[in-house]
This record gives C-alpha cells, sequence and structure tokens, in this order.
C-alpha cells in the first residue's frame, strides 16, 4: 500500500469506484494546509447504493449465512491485515490527521484489537433458557439487527471505524459507514483490507462525504436498521431527529468536558505526565480529553507550574515528524480554539502557558496551536463549560470532597474523569459520586480500552462501545415460547 494516496474512491459491494455524479473533495494535510489526497464525493444515491448492497448482504447474501465461526476467522484476517500495514496506515492517519506517529500506530494497534477481540466473540453469542414450568421450553436467540449505519468524526477515523465495524460484524451485521470529509483515508484503507481478507461484497462500505448530505442521508435512510453516531451534540441531536422518523434505534457517542481530580496528595510524578497527556495527546481532540483540571488548592501553584514547564518544553511539528504535538485538523478548528482562548481571557482566566499560534515559522502554514493552560477558570465561564476540542486546559482549584464532587458533575456532559490520589478512599467515593460513563484512578485512557465498555452520562451521548457491552447495540433477543405435552 503507497503512503501517499493520491485520489481514493468510495467502496461499495466490494469494489473501489467514483461517486455517481464524479464529485471529489481534497482531503487536507493539516500539518501544510496543502491537498493530501482527491476522494470521491458519497453523495445521496451513492449511499443509497451502499445500503442496497448491505442490503443485499444481509437478507440474502453469504454473511448471515455463514457459520459464526467462519465470521470470526474473518474478523481475525482483517486484524493480520491491519497490522501487516500498520506502518502504511500509521503513516497515512498522521498526514490526514495530524497526529504524531507514535499516537497513529497506537490507534492502528487498537483498530486491529477491536478486530480481534471481537473475532473472539463471533461465535460465543448465545442466548437463555427461561424456566416456565412442566410443558414449557422458553428461550432467546441473539439475533443481529441487520444494516448498521455508522457515521464517524475525524479525530480517531481508524479507531473509531474499527471500533464501531468490528462487534458489528461479528454479530452478523453489514456496515455503511461515513466518515468525515475533514479525515476519510484510513476508514477507507480499513475496507480495502476487508476486501482482501475476504468479507464479502457489501458487508462493509465506506462512503466518505460531507455530514449535510452523505450524512444525513444515512441517518434517515428507511433501510437502514440501526445507527451508530460519534461526533458533536448538535450534530448528535439532528441526526437523532432523522434516525427517529423511521424508528431506527441509535448509540450517540458525543461530546464530553471530562474533569481531571487532583488531591493533595497525589504522586505528582505519575499525576502531571498523565494530566498532560489526557489533554494533549492528538492536540486535544480526543472527546474523552481530560479538558478540566481540578486541582486541590494546596498544590495548586506546584501543579500549575509543572504542567506549564512540561507545556512549554512539548515540540510541535508534522504528524510524521512524530512531534509531542501535532497540529489541529483545520482552519476553522484552528480559529475557533483561539477564539476561545480569547473568550478565556476576557472571562477573566489567566493564560499560564501558551494560548497562541506556534511561533516557529515553519509551522505557520499548517494549523499549530500551542499547548495551553488557562488558570482561575470557573463555572459559567465558556471555556469551563463547553467543549473546546483543542490543547486548552481549563484549572479550577477546589477545597475539600463536596466541591470538588460539585465542580466535577457541573458541566452537562459526563464522559469520562481521572481521579489521582493515594488515598483509596477518596478514590472510591469520587468514584461513585462522579456522574460519567467510566472512571479511571491514577491513571487516564488505558491505550485505547478496546475491552471496556465507553460511553456517556448527560450529553456525552447514551449507548455502550467497546468491550462486550458494545455487542448489544447490535444485536436484537427473540424470545420462543413453546408449549408441549
Ligand atoms: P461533527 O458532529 O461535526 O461530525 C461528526 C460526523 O457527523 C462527521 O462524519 C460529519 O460529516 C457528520 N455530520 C455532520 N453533519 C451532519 C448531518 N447534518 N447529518 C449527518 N451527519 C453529519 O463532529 P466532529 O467535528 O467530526 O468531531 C468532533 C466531535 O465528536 C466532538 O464533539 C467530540 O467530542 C465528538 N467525539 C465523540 C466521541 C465519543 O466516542 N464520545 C469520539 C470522538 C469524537
Amino acid at each position: 500500500m503507497a503512503a501517499a494516496v493520491e485520489r481514493a474512491g468510495l467502496i461499495i459491494a466490494g469494489q473501489q469506484r467514483q461517486a455517481k455524479s464524479g464529485a471529489t473533495f481534497e482531503s487536507i494535510d493539516p500539518s501544510t494546509g496543502r491537498p493530501l489526497a482527491v476522494v470521491a464525493q458519497a453523495q445521496a444515491e451513492d449511499v443509497d447504493d451502499a445500503v442496497a448492497a448491505a442490503r443485499e448482504a444481509f437478507d440474502a447474501g453469504p454473511w448471515t449465512s455463514l457459520k459464526p465461526a467462519e465470521r470470526a476467522r474473518l474478523l481475525w484476517k482483517v486484524a493480520q491485515l491491519v497490522r501487516r500495514d500498520a506502518d502504511d496506515l500509521a503513516t497515512l492517519e498522521s498526514r490526514d490527521n495530524g497526529k504524531p506517529l507514535r499516537q497513529s500506530r497506537t490507534d492502528v494497534e487498537v483498530a486491529a484489537r477491536y478486530f480481534e477481540f471481537y473475532a473472539g466473540v463471533a461465535d460465543k453469542l448465545m442466548g437463555h433458557t427461561i424456566p416456565l414450568g412442566p410443558g414449557f421450553l422458553d428461550y432467546t436467540v441473539r439475533e443481529p439487527i441487520g444494516v448498521s449505519g455508522q457515521i464517524v468524526p475525524w479525530n480517531y477515523p481508524i479507531q473509531i471505524g474499527a471500533r464501531g465495524a468490528a462487534p458489528a460484524l461479528a454479530a452478523g451485521c453489514c456496515v455503511v459507514m461515513k466518515p468525515s470529509s475533514e479525515a476519510p483515508l484510513t476508514a477507507l484503507a480499513l475496507a480495502r483490507l476487508g476486501m482482501e481478507a475476504g468479507l464479502p461484497p457489501g458487508v462493509l462500505n465506506v462512503v466518505p462525504g460531507r455530514g449535510g448530505e452523505a450524512g444525513e442521508r444515512l441517518a434517515s435512510h428507511p433501510a437502514i436498521d440501526q445507527l451508530t453516531f460519534t461526533g458533536s451534540v448538535p450534530t448528535g441531536i439532528h441526526v437523532m431527529k432523522l434516525a427517529a422518523d423511521h424508528v431506527c434505534p441509535v448509540v450517540m457517542e458525543l461530546g464530553g468536558k471530562s474533569p481531571n481530580v487532583v488531591f493533595a496528595d497525589a504522586d505528582l510524578e505519575l499525576t502531571i505526565p498523565g494530566v498532560a497527556n489526557a489533554i494533549f495527546q492528538n492536540a486535544g481532540q480526543t472527546c474523552s480529553a481530560g479538558s478540566r483540571l481540578l486541582v486541590e488548592r494546596a498544590v495548586h501553584d506546584e501543579v500549575v507550574d509543572l504542567l506549564s514547564h512540561t507545556a512549554r518544553s512539548m515540540q510541535l511539528g508534522p504528524g510524521v515528524d512524530d512531534p509531542d504535538m501535532g497540529p489541529v485538523i483545520s482552519k476553522t478548528q484552528f480559529e475557533k480554539i483561539l477564539d476561545y482562548v480569547e473568550t478565556g481571557r476576557r472571562e477573566g482566566a489567566r493564560v499560564a502557558s501558551g494560548g497562541r499560534q506556534a511561533v516557529d515559522p515553519a509551522l505557520r502554514a499548517g494549523y499549530f496551536v500551542e499547548p495551553t493552560l488557562l488558570d482561575g477558570v470557573r463555572p459559567g465561564m465558556r471555556v469551563h463549560d463547553e467543549e473546546i476540542f483543542g490543547p486548552v486546559l481549563a484549572i479550577t482549584p477546589f477545597d475539600g470532597l463536596d466541591e470538588v464532587i460539585r465542580l466535577a458533575n457541573q458541566t452537562e456532559y459526563g464522559l469520562i474523569a481521572g481521579v489521582w490520589t493515594r488515598d483509596i478512599n477518596k478514590a472510591m467515593h469520587l468514584a461513585g459520586a462522579i456522574k460519567s460513563g467510566q472512571i479511571y484512578v491514577n491513571t487516564y485512557g488505558a491505550g485505547g480500552g478496546v475491552e471496556l465498555p465507553f460511553g456517556g452520562y448527560k450529553k456525552s451521548g447514551f449507548g455502550r462501545e467497546k468491550g462486550l457491552e458494545s455487542l448489544n447495540s447490535y444485536l436484537q433477543t427473540k424470545n420462543v415460547c413453546i408449549k408441549f405435552g
């Protein structure tokens, strides 16, 4: 596989092809601001073709008639091919998305792990028998829900693509995936590897295109049976309404403003790199980024000094050069982030570090924002309440357990949270009191967390991805009750 993709087609029914209209868009390299690839732009008619191909593979086709163990073998083969091409895929992800090469390598490894993990469960999706007394046999069967539409954002294209596709395929579903037009290339590469692995035509289709066009068509398509959406809250709300019109169940993986809570007794040698990585990884463009730091007042100054030192020493550069931090995805995102920093200043926050475009003239053409610390942030400020989706950490001091619990829960989001302390009682107390779908203690993220159920409380969404729980979205339970004798 060549690292530099210049033209990429849609993947529909096991074929690579152009959009019927011939429409294309450019995928931009955010490290340089220059076009990286010309990509076929799916429109409604192409999405219709992809859904028809998935329907055929599900309703009449080979996918549902395969033995589960055979499905498992094919998924395992996809994982092997992802590993075979890991270097090329990681380079492609770094060019398309801008993230440092080592982060892309992790994403590719996690994508392979999703296919392995769900390959392992494809032949273990069992039902129950339910005791009704003499003369009855009652049992449940877990059947695939059908055709799954999957709308994927630009921040972790191959990882999130695999996170949705692998459990759906393991459950016996067929998939139509719409990656973001900001970074579609590794999702297409994944589908090509699926074809090479021997997935039958129509089982995994990928149709990059604009959200308002291809995304809307997919979400409102009457022939899909389920929709997994990962993206922002406003788009999620819109997509839910489209899906509601055809009573289509949805999984919503939305945004976050996740707190990292640092107590005075925390091991700072462990905590500082953990807190810095939680916000600066992928230039802060992570739904589960630890974008709020709640720090106990006794160690506030020390923690801010240490984090400022870390932020200032971070090297920025193009993703393929494997710097500490790459660019943000686009000019729009770049401007939005710098606007938020200005808003924070106006609201009374102090910029303890960063806050500007990167000063290195060699980086001026790309979308580089300095790793930024905003101190003295309080609830009610926009930089506290809203997801910035950039390398900006909002810092708030606290005194005591009651205050930190109140602060931790004081946004509309509830995706994940981190707690850093040597006191198991405090850790357990917060693990119970914080309203979010996942809590980490003295760690953050667990390198992808393939095995761990992941999803939101509150406006961070509903439904769970990853782990065994993800399979529930792609299976439906049928109950069979037999009277005999
Ligand atoms: P976005 O909502 O703008 O776009 C997400 C996807 O939806 C893209 O594929 C886009 O093309 C598509 N889309 C846009 N408008 C659409 C429409 N009208 N109809 C149908 N589809 C449409 O989000 P983004 O900017 O790509 O990603 C950033 C957001 O995603 C952040 O809020 C982040 O927190 C969230 N996110 C959440 C998770 C999670 O697992 N919870 C993971 C990654 C990102």
